[in-house]
């Protein structure tokens, strides 16, 4: 929880002392200090690399869905007798779609209703 939100804090931070360290090497380079030029820029290059890894896993954990599982019902119904069945839904149900025969009374059955489960008030 406090790694994700610092995540994106941190990416910035790396990013910024990345760019300052690119800025130092260019300074160094100038200055004739070609060497130490050359590990200000290894060192910022290293650092790019790291908060793009940091703004890839915050990238990441923000594409993980938040979904709220619930049941969806069918409701079956026979036109003949009334015979009702209440079973998980299942791709491809919609209203008035019919369902093989009725166990009761061999009449055709049709779906009545879709709906979400009911939530009852005491879990
Ligand atoms: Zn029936």
């Amino acid at each position: 929880m406090a790694m994700r939100a610092l995540a994106p804090v941190i990416g910035l931070l790396l990013s910024a002392l990345s760019i300052a360290l690119l800025v130092a090497s260019v300074v160094e380079v100038f200055r004739g200090n070609e060497e130490m030029g050359m590990y200000f820029l290894l060192a910022a290059i290293a650092l790019t690399a790291m908060s793009w890894l940091a703004s890839r896993s915050v990238r990441m954990t923000k594409e993980v869905p938040v979904l709220r599982s619930f049941r969806v019902l069918t409701e079956i119904s026979c036109a003949s007798c009334g015979f009702k069945e209440v079973r998980e839904f299942e791709e491809g149900d919609y209203i008035f779609k019919e369902i093989g025969k009725c166990p009761r009374c061999g009449g055709i059955r049709v779906i009545t209703r879709i709906c979400r489960e009911e939530t009852r008030p005491n879990p």
